[in-house]
């Protein structure tokens, strides 16, 4: 799944669930499905299962102060091996995405690490039938749970405060 975070900078949260946990990456520029460009993806704390359905606005004064929202859900299959584990310790993940806007092969890949760049892997798009340069994440910026945007869970916060 991926949740849209605008914390202090906008950022997208690719997480797998690999053995009961959320592995996670934060994808500043968001996934890309031209097979062509890399994104950077940093590694993150793991979260709870129970957060994929999170959705709306981290107060302020807390880590990641800012709104949420579930960009994409669904489910994923290892496109090499047969331990996301294994995978993920190996630093490098092959997978087919099966969700409701992110579809085809997918690889994860650990860069090699200097330093300060120890959790810095990088998102990569497979070419395949579902590889397409021109679409642009942002120009899909509902939730697929509920169709609203950021903006949207901004009001309704001001709304209700
Ligand atoms: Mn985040």
């Amino acid at each position: 799944m991926v949740q849209l975070h605008r914390a202090s900078r906008l950022h997208y949260d690719f997480r797998l669930e690999i053995d009961g946990v959320l592995k996670s990456w934060a994808v500043p520029k968001g996934p890309s499905l031209d097979p062509a460009l890399k994104r950077l993806a940093v590694h993150v704390e793991d979260h709870p299962l129970e957060y994929a359905a999170f959705e709306g606005r981290i107060p302020e004064g807390s880590y990641g102060a800012g709104e949420v929202i579930v960009w994409d859900t669904g489910t994923y299959s290892l496109l090499e091996g047969t331990s996301a584990r294994a995978a993920f310790e190996r630093g490098a993940l092959k997978f087919a995405l099966h969700g409701r806007k992110l579809h085809g092969g997918f690889a994860l890949v650990k860069m090699r690490a200097r330093e300060g760049t120890e959790d810095a892997w990088l998102l990569i798009k497979e070419s395949d039938a579902q590889a397409d340069p021109r679409w642009l994440a942002s120009e899909h910026p509902a939730s697929v749970l509920t169709g609203r945007t950021l903006d949207d869970v901004a009001r309704e916060g001001r709304r209700h405060a």
